[in-house]
């Protein structure tokens, strides 16, 4: 008896190693796990460092917000960097300009038409596959439906990126939802979306900051350099905005950024290509170039 106790005691470890052996190899099987391993092994590599610059006062000038959401400057105002999340749903500020993508029924804020057009045409250049959306924008009773079906996994009406027409859900023919990230197209876009101004917006291991698990085939607009930062940081959308200083200006490439709150904006006179987006915590994000 006590020699039947013995074996099994040395059995039991060396069968659950066993199991975990296969299935470790089960996983490192498959084309996701694969990608997914080998993609953040990379990624930890990159870096995209944002210097901290000064402007000389006497070029910084005070742009009234008022006079930018009213067209009167030169000045782009979209809502491209607005955080849109059961902590922040979407503000009266927020404006959204929804096109329908090469009439298609697809429907997406301006400022992302060009940019999927280029995504999706790349996609199919280096992997055969065409990319479809499954979901875009959706109206406020669309995501009260869709929140009272289930309540576990659709957001909360005005928490949903999808009602800012900044988000598409993507996916092939065969590959959709989990399955996305087994095709060649999932895994590019995944690795690509950054240049054209896309995130992963629920990356992997983030549920605790975003409140929303991994989906590979979400992604949402935020436009560069700031999809090229928070890429090659391994940054949720929450961690970016937060992480910049409020009245600093960053260098990052040849594009400054600055996050400012108030009623007027303070933008060096010599800046071109400005775009100024709320974030939807009541500050406001300026992006431009010196040239
Ligand atoms: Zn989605």
């Amino acid at each position: 008896m006590r020699n039947k106790n013995t074996i099994a005691k040395k059995l039991i470890p060396a069968v659950l190693v066993m199991i975990v052996v296969i299935i470790m190899i089960e996983l490192f099987h498959r084309p996701d796990v694969l990608f997914i391993v080998e993609n953040t092994w990379q990624q930890k590599s990159l870096s995209a460092e944002m210097k901290k610059v000064n402007f000389n006062k006497n070029i910084l000038k005070p742009v009234a917000v008022l006079d930018i959401k009213k067209g009167k400057t030169a000045v782009i105002y979209n809502s491209t960097l607005s955080l849109v999340n059961a902590e922040y749903p979407i503000g009266e500020e927020l404006v959204f300009k929804l096109v329908d993508y090469k009439d298609t029924g697809v429907l997406m804020d301006e400022s992302v038409v060009d940019n999927y057009a280029k995504l999706s045409a790349e996609v199919e250049k280096h992997t055969g596959d065409h990319l479809f959306v499954m979901s875009h924008y959706r109206n406020d009773q669309v995501q009260k439906a869709l929140y009272e079906q289930d309540k576990t996994k659709a957001a909360l009406p005005g928490a949903s990126e999808h009602q800012t027409g900044l988000a598409l859900d993507v996916y092939v023919s065969n590959y959709a939802g989990a399955g996305f990230l087994k095709s060649s197209a999932g895994q590019f876009v995944n690795k690509n979306c950054w240049k054209y101004g896309f995130i992963i917006r629920y990356p992997l291991f983030k549920k605790h900051i975003t409140g929303i698990r991994f989906e590979p085939w979400h992604i949402r607009y935020v436009g560069l350099p700031h999809s090229e930062i928070i890429y090659k940081k391994g940054l949720t959308l929450e961690e970016y905005i937060k992480g910049l200083e409020l009245g600093s200006y960053y260098k990052f490439k040849n594009y400054y950024i600055s996050r400012q709150q108030g009623e007027s904006l303070l933008i060096p006179s010599n800046f071109t290509g400005i775009v100024v987006s709320p974030d939807n915590t009541g500050c406001y994000i300026i992006t431009g170039r010196i040239t």
